[in-house]
Order: structure tokens, then C-alpha cells, then sequence
């Protein structure tokens, strides 16, 4: 039997509803204002209540909104009577939550109507009450999968972030069960991510990290997991590998899936990555150690040129406290005339004769012997010395050249590598005016070698500055392109006359397609922008017969000569050593 509760000041009203009620075989308790209608509610949980609102003290609104606040009361079906149903009542009612408004006086059949229709309801209204419940906990864990989310992944690339390193190493530990098996970790970050950044924007900057972190994902397969650490640095987690040379293919994988040109809002880029890798539970047994030792792996990989992979060792840090101790003595080198030029020919593959020498810096270190200019070129940068490292360069090389011009080697030009710094003083052109004054040496046989990073940064002041080099009848070469980050369309506003073609390109030439594809592009652009190109770094064979093949003028590699001291040179050039070009199909 269904259990009615009415709820009416008014004793006549009361009764009456009370009897129509009873005779129709309800049974009916009843209250006769709000408090005492709340009390029956609530010990008697009625399967209808009908309430008058407006009662003294507590009125029908106020029984409906405490009712309410218990979702067991809530969901009982409320009907109110009222005498005055102004629109104002109505709609606070329903806002209440009400389930249906009866104005006085009503009819039997309209009372029953609203009753019986209510009465159906209720099933719905308590399942609705179910739902609503469900949609709250479904909401509040959806609240807290988000907040986990917003905490744990990085919102530019929807990566895990640095917070989640932690349990995902965890997760990737417990995976080995194996003993042989090794967790590693691989710390990535992008080569001169900062200038791209400075020089395009970064808008730019953030539209490439999301396709970095795309491509770096796409090498990296469930359940090793890709981690922002921040800015332009990621964390790798290899669950899965047994060996090494399991971590170093997905490695290599990853920098060469990255140096394959990015084509963003209709700019293409090149970039490179650093990675340094650390193994657990060698490098470290949790997740912090092995990231700085990964870390430092990757510093010293970027040290070494970038676009490269490193292992952790535990000689980086003797690394570290060396380098200190290079830039001292760095200092003390110039004076004590501890720098040596060395020079590495440049060989036309028209002729297949040597056309130049590119003027390359060597530190004869009195202790360490012998340092190329990798290893303190960036010191020197940093200090500042190469400012006068470079002009010492310059001089010596115009000298030298000098030398062998008078010697009869006449037409061989000069290539002097020209640092940021360098390019950077406003007096550089004065000093070359100086330097050719003094040496004698025909600037049109000088060529300056400029890496593109230090043209992008004032892309008009570079231009003025070119040109007016220019005007001194010096060639100007663009170098290691392809290792920065423009493409050559950018480049096309600058005035070079050389184009050289970084080493890391003709490397990966024979093993992989795209890089011949590209290098094929790089060669067939240069030439439409007339400019000369030269491959650098040819060491095999198959090298030289795909620049060969693909009209490259010039080239320069350990297959015809690795740098040499001056009297070396000299040699190469009085034995008129020529490179054995590659017979054409
Ligand atoms: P770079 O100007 O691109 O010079 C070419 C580098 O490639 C040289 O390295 C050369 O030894 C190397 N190389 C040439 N052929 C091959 C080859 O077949 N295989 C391989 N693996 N390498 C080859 P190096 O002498 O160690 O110089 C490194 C860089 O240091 C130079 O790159 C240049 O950027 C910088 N550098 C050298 N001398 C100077 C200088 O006097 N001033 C400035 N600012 N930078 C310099
Ligand atoms: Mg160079
Ligand atoms: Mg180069």
C-alpha cells in the first residue's frame, strides 16, 4: 500500500484530503506545518508527499529545499498545494525541484491524476536520483583523472611530464623480469633549440616541439614511454631492452627520424638532437641519478658537435672539472704560440685537383697533445678568445696562402672559418682590410666560412655586413648547411657564393634514402640559386660517386686528405696529387 504524506496548515483542507486519499486505498499520514511534516518525512519516508506552501513558520519551499538536501528524501515525488499560484511561486517550486503544482481549489480527478502520475514516476525519479548519483562520481573521477592528467602530462605535446618519470620507471622496472634485462634511460635535447626559438618566434618554437615529440614517439614503441622533462629536453624510458645495441638502434632511429626536414606553417626546418643514455641499474638504481647521469651524457654528446648519441661514463665528470682547466690554459695558448693552422685541401670534381685549403685551428696542448678545435672552440666562444684566436687565424692562414701563391700555386683560395663572436664586431671588416694590407693576400682568393645560426639572429644587419665584406671582393660560404635550422628559400636572401654541404649528410648518404633525397634537393637548390657547393667530409667511395653523380663542384674529405700542417700541404700541392673521380655511368 502506498504511504501518502500531507502536509497542510489548514485543518479543513487536511481532512479532506485525508479522506479522498483513504478511500482511495492510500494510507495517509499527515502533519500540520513544515517542521512537523519535515519529522514525519523523515522517520515515515513516504512514497508521495503533498504540501501546502504556504504555511507559517517553515513554508512549503523551505520543507522541499531541506528535503532535498538527504538524496534518500530527495527522491521522494513532492507535490505542491498552493492557493495563489503566481508565476513567482511556480517557478521557485520547480526550481526547488518540485514535482507538480496543484492550485486550490482542484478537483478529486485532478488530485488523482497528479498522484497516480507521480506515483509511476517515482520509480524514474528515484532511478534519475541513481543516475545523478552516478553522474557525480563519474564526474568527480573524471575531476581527478584530469587533475591527475594536468599534473603528470605536459599540455604542448600531451606527454607525460617530468612528475610521471618517476612511476613510469617504476612501471618499466617492473617489468623486468628477466635478469639479464636492462632499463634505460635516454635524456634527448634538441640541438640550438634556443635560437629557433629567438629567431622564428615561439609560436614556432612550440609548433615544432609538438612535431618533435610526435616523431620521437612515433620511433618509440608500448610500454617504453617518451617524457617532456621541459623546454626542448625529453626523457626516454626503455622498458624492453636486453643489450645496448638494442637502446642504441631505437637511439639512432630517433636522430635520424628528427633530422629529416620538418615542414611547419609553410617553413621547413632542420634540426638535430643530443642524446645521452644511462642504464639501470648501472648508471644508478633510481630514476634521479640515472636521469643526471643521461644528462650529462647528452651535455657531452652535444659538446662533441650533436646530431649524436652518448653513453653515460663516469669519465664525463673528469670531463668536467678539464674543462675548467681549459679555459685557463686556453687562455695562456696564443701567448705561448701553442695554436697551429692546419690545412685540409679543396678539390674540384671537375678536375679533380686542388683548388683551395680550408684553414682549420689546432691546439698543440704541451701536456695533452694534440686538441682539434671541437674540443675548445665552444670554450673559446664562451670565453670570448675567439675573437682573437680567429684573427690570429686569419692572419696566419693569409700569410701562409700568401706564401704559396708566391710560389707559384696561384689561383688556390683561402677558406678561414668565421665564429659568431667574430662576425658580431663591428670592426671585423677593418681588421680584414688591415690583415690583407699586411699579408698581401688577393681577397678575391679569400673566402669566409659562416655558419648559418650566426646569420639568422639580425637577418638585416647580417646582410649589410655580408655585403660589405662583399665589396672587399671576398667570397662568402655558407657552412655545415643542413645541421642549423633554415631552409635554403630563407637562406636565399643572404649573399653567398659557397654552399657546404655538412658532413653528417654525406655520412648517412648510402644507408639511408631520405638523406640521399635530400642532399639531392640541397645540391639541385644551390645550383638553381648559382651557388657553388661543396661536399664536406667525403670519406668513401660510394660518397664521392653519389656527389659525383649529382653535380657537386667541389668536395673535401678524408678520402683525398685529412688536414695537414702547412709544410704537408705544401707537399700535396708540389706533388700535384689529384683525386681519382669516379668513372660516369
Ligand atoms: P668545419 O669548418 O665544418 O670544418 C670541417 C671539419 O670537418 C674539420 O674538422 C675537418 O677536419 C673535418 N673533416 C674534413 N673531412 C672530413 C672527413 O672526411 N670525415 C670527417 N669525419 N671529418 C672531416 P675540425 O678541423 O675538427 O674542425 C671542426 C670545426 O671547428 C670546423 O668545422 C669549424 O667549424 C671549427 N673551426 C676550425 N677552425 C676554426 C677557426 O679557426 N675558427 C673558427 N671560428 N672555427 C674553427
Ligand atoms: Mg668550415
Ligand atoms: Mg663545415
Amino acid at each position: 500500500m502506498k504511504k501518502i504524506l500531507v502536509i497542510e496548515d489548514e485543518e479543513l483542507i487536511r481532512n479532506n484530503l485525508m479522506d479522498i486519499l483513504q478511500d482511495e486505498g492510500f494510507k495517509v499520514i499527515n502533519a500540520e506545518n513544515g517542521h512537523q511534516g519535515l519529522d514525519v518525512a523523515i522517520t515515515e519516508k513516504p512514497d508521495l508527499i503533498l504540501c501546502d506552501v504556504n504555511m507559517p513558520g517553515l513554508d512549503g519551499h523551505g520543507v522541499l529545499n531541506i528535503l532535498n538536501q538527504d538524496p534518500t528524501m530527495a527522491a521522494i515525488p513532492f507535490i505542491f498545494l498552493t492557493a495563489k499560484a503566481t508565476k513567482d511561486d511556480f517557478r521557485q517550486g520547480m526550481e526547488l525541484g518540485a514535482d507538480d503544482y496543484l492550485t486550490k481549489p482542484f478537483t478529486k480527478p485532478e488530485l488523482l491524476k497528479a498522484i497516480a502520475s507521480r506515483l509511476k514516476k517515482q520509480f524514474t525519479k528515484q532511478q534519475r536520483y541513481r543516475a545523478m548519483q552516478e553522474f557525480y562520481n563519474i564526474e568527480l573521477q573524471h575531476a581527478k583523472e584530469q587533475l591527475n592528467y594536468l599534473s603528470h602530462y605536459d599540455h604542448l605535446t600531451k606527454l607525460p611530464n617530468r612528475l610521471a618519470l618517476r612511476e613510469l620507471f617504476r612501471q618499466a622496472k617492473s617489468l623486468e623480469t628477466e635478469k639479464e634485462q636492462l632499463v634505460t634511460i635516454l635524456c634527448l635535447s634538441l640541438d640550438r633549440f634556443s635560437q629557433i626559438n629567438e629567431n622564428l618566434g615561439y609560436q614556432f618554437g612550440d609548433l615544432l616541439l609538438q612535431a618533435v615529440a610526435q616523431r620521437i614517439q612515433s620511433c618509440v614503441s608500448l610500454p617504453n614511454k617518451v617524457v617532456r622533462l621541459d623546454a626542448d629536453r625529453f626523457a626516454i624510458i626503455l622498458a624492453t631492452t636486453k643489450h645496448k645495441k638494442d637502446a642504441v638502434k631505437i637511439a639512432q632511429t630517433i636522430l635520424e627520424n628528427l633530422s629529416q626536414t620538418f615542414n611547419l606553417s609553410g617553413q621547413e626546418v632542420f634540426i638535430t638532437a643530443s642524446i645521452g643514455m644511462a642504464f639501470y641499474p648501472r648508471d644508478g638504481q633510481t630514476i634521479e641519478p640515472l636521469l643526471k647521469n643521461a644528462t650529462i651524457a647528452m651535455v657531452q654528446a652535444k659538446r662533441q658537435g650533436g646530431n649524436q648519441y652518448q653513453f653515460y661514463s663516469v669519465a664525463f665528470h673528469i670531463g668536467f672539472s678539464d674543462r675548467l682547466a681549459l679555459q685557463t690554459s686556453l687562455r695562456y695558448a696564443l701567448e705561448r704560440q701553442e695554436l697551429e693552422v692546419h690545412y685540409q685541401p679543396l678539390v674540384s670534381l671537375k678536375t679533380g685537383k686542388i683548388v683551395g685549403a680550408e684553414a682549420l685551428v689546432r691546439w698543440r696542448h704541451p701536456e695533452k697533445g694534440l686538441i682539434l678545435p671541437g674540443k675548445f672552440i665552444t670554450v673559446a666562444e664562451e670565453t670570448g678568445l675567439i675573437v682573437p684566436i680567429g684573427e690570429w687565424v686569419l692572419r696566419k692562414a693569409c700569410q701562409q696562402a700568401q706564401i704559396w701563391h708566391n710560389n707559384g700555386f696561384a689561383p688556390l683560395r683561402l677558406a678561414v672559418n668565421i665564429s659568431g663572436r667574430q662576425f658580431n664586431q663591428i670592426e671585423l671588416r677593418q681588421k680584414l682590410v688591415h690583415i690583407i694590407g699586411q699579408t698581401g693576400f688577393n681577397p678575391r682568393y679569400l673566402e669566409l666560412e659562416l655558419t648559418e645560426s650566426l646569420l639568422v639572429q639580425n637577418v638585416e644587419v647580417a646582410i649589410k655586413r655580408l655585403k660589405g665584406l662583399k665589396t672587399l671582393g671576398i667570397k662568402i660560404a655558407i657552412d655545415d648547411f643542413g645541421t642549423g635550422y633554415s631552409s635554403l628559400n630563407y637562406l636565399q636572401q643572404f649573399p653567398f657564393d659557397i654552399l657546404k654541404i655538412d658532413k653528417c649528410f654525406i655520412h648517412r648518404l648510402v644507408a639511408h634514402t631520405n638523406q640521399a633525397a635530400i642532399t639531392k634537393t640541397i645540391i639541385q637548390m644551390a645550383k638553381n640559386l648559382n651557388l657553388r657547393v661543396t661536399a664536406e667530409g667525403v670519406e668513401s667511395p660510394s660518397q664521392l660517386s653519389f656527389i659525383y653523380r649529382h653535380q657537386c663542384d667541389e668536395m673535401q674529405g678524408y678520402i683525398f686528405s685529412r688536414p695537414v700542417p702547412a709544410h704537408e700541404f705544401e707537399q700535396l700541392l708540389k706533388s700535384k696529387k689529384r683525386l681519382s673521380l669516379p668513372r660516369m655511368v
